[in-house]
């Protein structure tokens, strides 16, 4: 592997993961569109738009948010909403709460939204690790976390926490890698990541050992069918998945009871 282990111990995983996003933060963004070319804005503005179909007015709060991306999209949503409505996009919501455990990418995202004009009502920004959330039990609406959840160290742990947080009734949603079933897609997509990522990656960010590690943790995450299994295990109900670009990822979701 990138760390030169099959196997990294648990306490190790945390750090070195810290180290790898705090290395690509600055280049996250432009990444993102490299290696996807574009797509991943396409999967991200599906995911909000589904999760704002249902949830005006709710409080929401993005785990492993990172640079903003989902709360910024969510942010829009609202204020378009808004618009509609003839009201302030402010007046009738908390703000989007972005919880990331790594300083960098917090740092990013608060430089973005300052840039955007997005407001203390509209977005906050704190420190917190998704397997310990700084939050109160059966407090949030909704929770989402997006290409998170394959970062943590223990992903039981984490799904757990989400649990916690969430109020009943609340929703549980999730966008993450997945495993692509049709077989060439898979192939292509195997060459794909595995020999152009961390090369584009070595080329822009000057860091091929960071993204051959993400390449990593995509195929190490468990398949839809198991996490959606270990979602129903922690306690969701209505639990599902649905799966874009051939299953390259997939949105989850399901309710507290
Ligand atoms: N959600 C953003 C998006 O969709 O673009 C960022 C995703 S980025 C691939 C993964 C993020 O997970 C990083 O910002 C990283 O710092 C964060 N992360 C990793 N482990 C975490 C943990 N235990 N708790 C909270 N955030 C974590």
């Amino acid at each position: 592997t990138h760390f030169g282990f099959r196997t990294i111990r648990k306490e190790l995983k945390s750090s070195l993961v810290g180290q790898v996003f705090s290395s690509v933060a600055p280049s996250y963004d432009v990444m993102n569109d490299l290696m996807s070319g574009g797509i991943h804005r396409v999967w991200k503005d599906l995911f909000v738009k589904n999760m704002c179909a249902q949830s005006k007015g709710l409080s929401v709060l993005d785990v492993a948010g990172g640079t903003g991306d989902i709360a910024f999209r969510i942010i829009e949503e609202r204020r378009r909403a808004a618009v509609l409505r003839d009201m302030s996009s402010t007046s009738y919501t908390t703000p989007v709460m972005v919880c990331d455990i790594n300083d960098e990418m917090l740092k990013v995202g608060r430089e973005r939204a300052n840039t955007r004009g997005y407001t203390s009502s509209e977005v906050s920004f704190f420190q917190g690790d998704a397997e310990k959330l700084p939050i109160e039990s059966d407090s949030v609406d909704i929770y989402c976390i997006s290409f998170g959840m394959r970062n943590v160290t223990d992903v039981q742990k984490a799904l757990q926490e989400a649990f916690r947080v969430l109020r009943p009734g609340g929703r549980f949603m999730m966008l993450e890698f997945g495993k692509v079933d049709n077989p060439v897609v898979a192939q292509a997509y195997d060459l794909y990541s595995f020999n152009i990522i961390p090369k584009i990656g070595g080329i822009v960010a000057s860091d091929e050992a960071s993204y051959q590690y993400l390449v990593e943790s995509i195929r190490r995450f468990p398949s839809q069918k198991v996490f959606a299994d270990m979602m129903r295990n922690t306690g969701f109900e209505e639990v599902s998945f649905l799966n874009r670009t051939f299953g390259v990822v997939a949105e989850y979701s399901g309710f507290k009871p």
